[in-house]
């Protein structure tokens, strides 16, 4: 589809089947049915036009980015730094320079948490998380406090799955030193107030960390408006490659910091005795870095840009309150989390049937959904629970594919 097919406030007119063709995958077959994609939380599909954007990388601009060497270099560079402008203008970061590129969310968490625990942190500080964490934004922050001294506290998440939000602001005090926290839980689908939630750390003085990997996806982000420190996430869930994220950071706490990975492009002059660093963003992406997977996902932020993001959560919403009053009506399932405000995922278990087992009958029928931990084994044991099924979804699922998922589970449901 060409950006002129989506007008800008296009919320009324939704065209999802429009939309569909856009992304071939969506059109093959599983088992001799169509494929009902409801997996986009571990991996959004991708559209033509990234695919395009990578293919024509490698036909005519691949080269290694050290500007002035030749022409090629030149183009790769610039096809890297537009990457880096899409990203800033798509989160209203206040300069280009804030963001830093990584693998993903996972490698961005794991950057913090190092940064933060070679200057940040005290032994005795804290680290305050919730309840409801990936294991991406738990694991770094015990390497953190285990080498630095300080300590993790938890936040709760009541019965629906919502944040306490006075056992919150209980847990901030003068020890808390950094919050991070997710913005959108990808095993329950909460949307956590991260506004409020940064006010409020922000009047202990804590730095805040947002884990954006499953909320990018499905809310516009302002990082100047949320007022967070640092924001993270994964290219590969907003519809672009794998093997590229950024981190969001305040232009003078990426100053502050010290270099993680040491090599090539990370330095200004180095001896054998000395090395002195050059200056963010560049002083966090040593070696060569991934150029044509950044290029897909600036093509991934025009492609949601020209449908428009106000339409794409508008959609989403309904479908999602669609999906949530269906699959409530199977009998026997129970879904886990009833929060005040969801995105992107509904998580069920069905009485007497494994997960595994139920996601593999799906599967046979072309619906591909997540059965497990979720990476997330804290918030379900929470709920007394080791694992649930989890369909998650984009803007190019239908209300058809929700119908047929839930006539898929009433067979499921019935045949016990
Ligand atoms: N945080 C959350 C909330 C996630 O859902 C995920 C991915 N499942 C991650 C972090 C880790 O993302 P990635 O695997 O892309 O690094």
């Amino acid at each position: 589809m060409s950006q002129n097919d989506h007008p800008a406030t296009a919320a009324p007119t939704f065209d999802v089947a429009a939309i569909r063709r856009d992304f071939p995958i969506l059109q093959r077959q599983m088992h001799g049915k169509p494929l009902v994609w409801l997996d986009s939380a571990a991996t959004a599909q991708k559209p033509q036009v990234v695919i395009d954007r990578v293919v024509r990388y490698y036909e005519q601009e691949n080269s290694n980015i050290h500007r002035g060497t030749h022409t090629l270099a030149e183009v790769a560079c610039d096809a890297y730094d537009d990457a880096r402008d899409s990203v800033a203008v798509f989160l209203n970061a206040a300069t280009q320079d804030e963001i830093v590129f990584v693998r993903g969310t996972t490698e961005g968490l794991n950057l913090l948490a190092a940064l933060f625990s070679d200057s940040l942190l005290k032994p005795g500080d804290e680290i305050l998380l919730t309840q409801a964490e990936h294991h991406a934004n738990i694991v770094p922050w015990q390497f953190a406090a285990k080498k630095s001294g300080a300590v993790i506290r938890v936040a709760p998440v009541d019965d629906n799955g919502d944040l306490i939000l006075a056992a919150y602001e209980r847990l901030l005090g003068p020890r808390t030193k950094v919050v991070s926290i997710t913005h959108i839980s990808n095993a329950l689908g909460t949307v956590m107030p991260i506004r409020e939630m940064t006010q409020m750390a922000k009047r202990v003085g804590a730095t805040v960390v947002i884990d954006g990997a499953q909320g990018i996806p499905h809310r516009r982000v302002d990082v100047q408006d949320i007022g967070c420190d640092f924001y993270v996430f994964s290219g590969h869930k907003l519809f672009a490659p794998c093997g590229i994220g950024a981190v969001y950071g305040r232009h003078e706490l990426w100053q502050q910091l010290p270099p993680w990975q040491g090599g090539g492009s990370m330095v200004q002059q180095v001896t054998f005795e000395h090395s002195t660093y050059a200056t963010p963003p560049k002083r966090f992406e040593a070696g060569t870095p991934a150029v044509a997977s950044a290029a897909g996902l600036g093509a991934a932020i025009d492609y949601l840009n020209s449908i428009g993001l106000e339409a794409i959560e508008h959609y989403e919403t309904e479908l999602l309150a669609y999906a949530l009053e269906e699959i409530r009506k199977v009998n026997g399932l129970r879904v886990i989390g009833m929060p005040k405000e969801r995105g992107g995922v509904i998580s069920f278990v069905m009485d007497g049937l494994p997960d595994l087992q139920v996601a593999k009958l799906l599967d046979a029928q072309g619906i591909a959904v997540r059965a497990g931990t979720h990476c997330a084994q804290p918030i379900l044991a929470r709920f007394g629970l080791q694992s649930t099924l989890r369909p998650s979804f984009a803007f190019y699922n239908t209300r058809e594919e929700v119908d047929v998922l839930v006539e898929t589970l009433r067979g499921i449901s019935a045949r016990r």
